[in-house]
């Protein structure tokens, strides 16, 4: 079976994907709307928070003051309707720290009026980075966080988040030099270091590590800004609406089959596939044959996403061979 439900759940890891809903338009018995947070060490990056995703957070063990950025992909219900109390949460929690939100610049006065959709006092200090285009929209201590356009019925943006890239230790490397110990650190730090009289650069003694990387795609048909996204990507996590039998239905409304979600995973390099953002149509009794489909065109790790599953995001992509 090339994938699996429930992966990692109750897992502790620094960087996870804690998905609070898996359904598009509308929620079913099984599936909450939309909402996923990314803890990536300690940021915590909520993605599109559809209707219900405060309660989803209570149950996920997630609280407002985990929350440090936002990025909403565009504007349709299902993926911003819990804005709104997410928001007021946050002040209700006196959350203090600078909370970033992104979102597509062309609907700004759809944000602001979820923003201030209720009464209540403000005291998060939220900051609004309205994205027009492409590019990085926030820098953060250990990534940033890049947008691209999708192709959706209404303005669509996607998501990357991309840690710099560094550099790993070769153990063989180091012992035959004699380097062991604080030499190790020194090096890293210095750069070079005076070993039995010749300098040995760090270059010498390790080769790059590409940084992790996290594709977040939602509502598109297929589009380049979703295969840019995705490249190289440790984990995609991106939307699944429809079944092969729909395909039509999804290009009219603006969205990808499994297997085209699967097509833009192999095409791009990625390593993990999250399937999400399941039309009512299918389910779970049919989740498997999504899966499946998406499969026939990636042959990586599929992960068909639940509510409340804890994904780790998996180790850093290998270097280019
Ligand atoms: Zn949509």
């Amino acid at each position: 079976m090339p994938w699996a439900r429930g992966v990692g759940s109750g897992a502790v890891s620094d960087r996870e994907l804690v998905v609070l809903g898996t359904a598009s338009q509308a929620p079913t018995r099984s599936r909450n709307h939309n909402g996923y947070l990314l803890r990536w060490d300690g940021e915590g990056v909520l993605f599109d928070p559809g209707e219900g995703t405060q309660r989803q957070m209570l149950f996920a063990g997630v609280s407002a003051s985990h929350i440090t950025g936002i990025c909403i992909t565009h504007f349709h219900g299902d993926h911003c309707l819990g804005l709104p109390g997410v928001l007021q949460r946050m002040s209700l929690d006196r959350v203090r720290h600078t909370v970033q939100a992104c979102y597509p610049a062309q609907n700004q006065d759809v944000f602001t009026r979820l923003r201030h959709a209720a009464l209540f006092r403000e005291v998060t200090n939220l900051r609004e980075r309205p994205v027009t285009g492409g590019g990085t929209v926030i820098e953060a201590a250990s990534f940033r966080v890049e947008a691209q356009p999708l192709s959706h019925s209404v303005p669509a943006i996607g998501y990357r988040l991309a840690e710099p890239g560094g550099r790993r230790m070769l153990p063989g490397k180091l012992a035959a030099l004699g380097i062991t110990g604080p030499d190790v650190g020194r090096l890293q730090r210095q750069g070079s270091l005076a070993v039995g009289g010749r300098l040995v650069s760090l270059e010498q003694v390790s080769e790059p590590r590409p940084g992790q990387r996290f594709a977040f795609i939602m509502d598109t048909r297929l589009c380049d800004g979703a295969f840019a996204l995705a490249d190289g990507a440790d984990m995609v996590v991106c939307e699944s609406t429809f079944a092969d039998a729909d395909a039509a239905l999804a290009h009219k409304y603006g969205h990808l089959t499994a297997r085209q979600a699967g097509r833009i995973a192999a095409e791009a390099g990625a390593r993990l596939l999250v399937l999400t953002h399941f039309s009512q149509r299918y389910e779970h009794d049919d989740s498997p044959r999504l899966a499946d489909q998406a499969a026939a065109a990636f042959g990586g790790q599929i992960v068909l996403a639940s509510d409340l599953d804890r994904i780790p995001v998996p180790p850093r992509h290998p270097p280019a061979a």
